[in-house]
């Protein structure tokens, strides 16, 4: 039997689960509440209990009593889960806001989670395979990214914005995905600063955030990144650093100071609190706009209910001229994952598309022209299931990263 030191310290969390069942059939018009768990949802018929939080926390009790042990088996079912946080939102919440259960709030189900996946990682049934080898091309000194590419590959699209600093208080970090895989949205961040007029230093010694490991739960592979991006960041004279990709914004800013046990020597913040800024100042030059568009807002797990960041984005939406915004029915707090979360793109890319083209169809059905988002892990896959969805749906919406949006507006 594994030592289980990280479940160990969950322990209250997971017994105070009562079963309700609210986590994975929870439909409450009353708090706009409509089902929980994407996956429990796209596995249909088979979306039985380990598929959603309760039956996860059975089976966990049963882990800390000593009853199951921990297998490579279990693993499998267990990285099924996009660590969305949407069964934390519901958990114990009653339908009338002036009932509180006494038992509120205590289960935070991503740290929950979390703490099984670290366990898996210490006892060597995990990572499962693809997850591996994501996390020995982050950690090898020619790659530093999840995706295999070259290291000087992250770094090509600079080479065209020779205006880009070694050093300053505004500091970039690129992160992976956007320059290995949505360069052209780089491009269009570039086209944004440059007409508002504002100067980014950016370091091509930044290596992967760690977020991709840390989400699989192999937390000592990261300390060494952690230390060496902050040493970076800090001998650039950065005052303030920010990033266009929500998974970096949260290990940023979460996961980094929790793992140092201390406050970072700089300021994190999320590109839309960058464009907001611009917008509200009237910094970015638009072109003349004639009728208007509508759009809606997806957002990301790692922006909203990870980081609490939900009106910032639609305040600077509000913000740009010709735009009228239309929320889903499942919004902020209560939004439906894109699917790719918690390492579910890489390992399970079906159920990632499957929960991707439902987010999809409720954008669809609030009769915008535009879904767009901030996160590039999300646009990837909405990207990837829209591809695959009728013609009808395709002729009824696009798909962009809202720095896109506005770099065409320009
Ligand atoms: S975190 Fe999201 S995907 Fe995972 S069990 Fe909870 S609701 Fe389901
Ligand atoms: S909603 Fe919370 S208390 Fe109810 S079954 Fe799910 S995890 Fe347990």
């Amino acid at each position: 039997m594994s030592e289980l030191k990280h479940l160990k310290k969950e322990w209250k969390a997971i017994m105070s689960c009562m079963g309700c069942g609210d986590c994975g059939y929870a439909i409450r018009p009353a708090v706009d509440r409509y089902l929980t768990c994407p996956v429990k949802e796209a596995k249909g018929e088979g979306g039985f209990e380990i598929y959603f939080a309760r039956g996860r926390m059975n089976v966990l009790k049963s882990i800390l009593e000593e009853q199951i042990p921990l297998s490579r088996e279990l693993a499998e079912f267990v990285y099924e889960c996009m660590e969305c946080g949407n069964c934390t939102e519901v958990c114990h919440m009653s339908q009338n806001e002036y009932i509180v259960l006494n038992t509120s709030k205590w289960i935070d189900h991503v740290k929950v989670w979390e703490a099984l996946r670290k366990d898996l990682v210490e006892a060597g049934f995990a990572p499962l395979d693809r997850h591996g080898k994501l996390i020995d091309y982050m950690k090898d000194d020619n790659m530093r990214n999840p995706y295999g590419e070259d290291e000087a590959k992250k770094f090509e699209w600079t080479t065209k914005f020779p205006e880009i600093k070694d050093r300053g208080e505004l500091v970039f970090f690129g992160g992976c995905t956007m320059p290995l895989r949505q360069v052209d949205t780089l491009k269009s961040m570039m086209k944004i600063l440059k007409a508002a007029g504002k100067d980014i230093a950016m370091s091509k010694d930044e290596w992967c955030c760690g977020s991709v490991a840390l989400r699989i739960g192999d937390e000592s592979s990261v300390i060494d990144i952690v230390k060496h991006n902050i040493d970076v960041f800090k001998n650039m004279g950065a005052k303030t650093i920010f990033t266009a990709c929500a998974g970096c914004y949260r290990t940023w800013k979460k996961d980094y100071p929790e793992l140092l046990g201390e406050d970072l020597p700089f300021e994190v913040k999320h590109i839309t609190e960058i464009l907001v800024d611009m917008l509200n100042n009237n910094e970015i030059p638009f072109k003349l706009v004639e009728g208007s568009e509508t759009v809606t807002w997806h957002d990301p797990c790692h922006l909203g209910r990870h980081m609490n960041l939900y009106e910032i984005p639609r305040d600077a939406l509000l913000k740009i001229p010709g735009l009228e915004l239309k929320e889903m029915k499942r919004n902020r707090n209560n939004a439906w994952c894109c699917g790719a979360g918690g390492g579910v793109k890489s390992e399970f890319p079906d159920l990632a598309l499957d929960i991707s083209k439902e987010r999809i169809k409720e954008a669809v059905d609030t009769g915008a022209q535009i879904l767009t988002t901030s996160c590039p892990f999300c646009i990837g896959n909405l990207s990837d299931a829209y591809k695959e969805m009728e013609t009808d749906v395709q002729e009824k919406i696009t798909v962009i990263d809202i720095i896109d949006l506005i770099a065409k507006k320009i």
